[in-house]
């Protein structure tokens, strides 16, 4: 019925209304008209070029996120990663945490990288287990291969330093300086990461090198659960080892660098696994001297209780 009406609208009305739509989509289209067809003609070039423009986007894109990458790091570096280790532990030598046996906790500890192919292998099998460890590296390796240790922290790692030389003979107070500092101003230069934790080369606490980290206020970090890697057993035999010697609050010694550490890359996926079959997770060794810190702290208060309640 409605669309009958329209049919008798008076032409002079009819007439009217066409020329006014008319001059509204010209003046609609006129100011575009030139944009429009500069689109249409990039749209041909578009066409030609598909092939280098993706190209072309694809090389922005990757400039992009290397720019971010750089930005990122640049500002993790100016903020700097600093770890916090309680005071009872600054200038301290540790073996493990003391922590109640039900407390299964256990930190994986990696040296004398970073080293080509096995410190990517080993963060790989770590990031598939979504695990976090703490590697002590050795200051020239670091300088060969610094992209490797930029990625041990990107990845969320700690990083501690296993001096310069990884040499065991005797060292004055200058030369373990040479050996403790330079290194960790490496290690800070390189990753951001500002550390104190400190592994002498071979475990020796008497050649120089560990009383200069003790007396600036280093933790000397020792293991309870010694993996011999670099005996290279094979991949079962190195497993076994590490189980025996597993403990709540433990630090199991292995090796992502020094040499062929092929056999380590191959026993780790089993060590993860059958230790969180027993029903430990795995922290780094600043997580785990917290869990001491507060079980120490728990301690500390039940006593108190205790003599309060006296
Ligand atoms: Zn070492």
């Amino acid at each position: 019925m409605e669309n009958n009406k329209s049919v008798v609208w008076p032409q002079g009305i009819l007439i009217s209304l066409i020329a006014l739509c008319g001059s509204l989509s010209l003046g609609l289209i006129m100011p575009t008209n030139q944009s429009h067809s500069e689109i249409q003609r990039q749209s041909t070039i578009n066409a030609i070029n598909d092939t280098g423009v993706k190209t072309g986007t694809q090389r922005r894109l990757k400039q992009f996120k290397t720019a971010m990458l750089a930005s990122w790091q640049q500002q993790a570096t100016l903020k700097g990663i600093s770890y916090t280790i309680p005071s009872r532990f600054q200038g301290a030598i540790i073996n493990q945490a003391k922590l109640p046996p039900t407390d299964k906790v256990i930190a994986l500890t990696f040296d004398d990288g970073p080293w080509p192919d096995y410190t990517v292998k080993v963060l790989n099998v770590l990031r598939e287990n979504n695990i976090k460890a703490t590697f002590f590296v050795v200051g020239q390796n670091l300088k060969n291969y610094p992209n490797l240790a930029k990625q041990v922290v990107a990845d969320g790692h700690v990083i501690g330093n296993h001096t310069w030389h990884h040499w065991y003979h005797f060292f004055n107070q200058q030369a373990a300086a040479f050996e403790i500092d330079h290194t960790s101003e490496l290690i800070s230069q390189v990753t951001g990461a500002k550390t104190t934790l400190f592994r002498p080369p071979g475990g020796m606490l008497h050649n120089g090198l560990a009383s200069y980290a003790k007396n600036n206020k280093y933790t000397v970090v020792m293991w309870s659960a010694d993996s011999v890697d670099y005996s290279r057993p094979n991949a079962s035999a190195l497993t076994s080892r590490v189980l025996k010697q597993a403990k709540p609050g433990g630090i199991v010694l292995m090796h992502d660098g020094g040499g062929n550490r092929s056999h380590t890359v191959a026993a780790l996926p089993q060590i993860i696994k059958k230790l969180k079959q027993q029903g430990y997770r795995f922290v780094t060794i600043p997580e785990l001297l917290e869990l001491q810190d507060k079980n120490y702290n728990l301690i500390a208060n039940t006593k108190k209780q205790k003599q309060v309640a006296r």
